[in-house]
C-alpha cells in the first residue's frame, strides 16, 4: 500500500523544499544516476534522504534538523 505512494513521492521532486535549487523533477539534467543524487550549480553533488518524514536533499535535510535543534 505504502509502496506505490512511496514510489510516486520519490518520482515527484528531488528535494521537497520549494525554495531549493534542487526542487526539480527526477528527469531534470541536474539529477544524476537513478535519481538519488543531484548536482548543485557550484558543482557539488548531494544525495537525498528522508528527514522528519520529508524527502529532502542533504543540505535542506541538515538545515531542517538544525532548525529543529536535532543536529
Ligand atoms: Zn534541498
Amino acid at each position: 500500500m505504502s509502496d506505490s505512494a512511496e514510489a510516486t513521492e520519490y518520482g515527484a521532486y528531488f528535494c521537497a523544499n520549494p525554495q531549493c535549487v534542487l526542487h526539480v523533477r527526477a528527469g531534470d539534467a541536474r539529477v544524476r544516476g537513478h535519481g538519488n543524487w543531484a548536482r548543485l550549480p557550484d558543482g557539488r553533488t548531494v544525495g537525498r534522504s528522508r528527514y522528519l518524514g520529508q524527502l529532502l536533499c542533504d543540505l535542506c535535510g541538515r538545515a531542517l534538523l538544525r532548525a529543529q535543534g536535532l543536529a
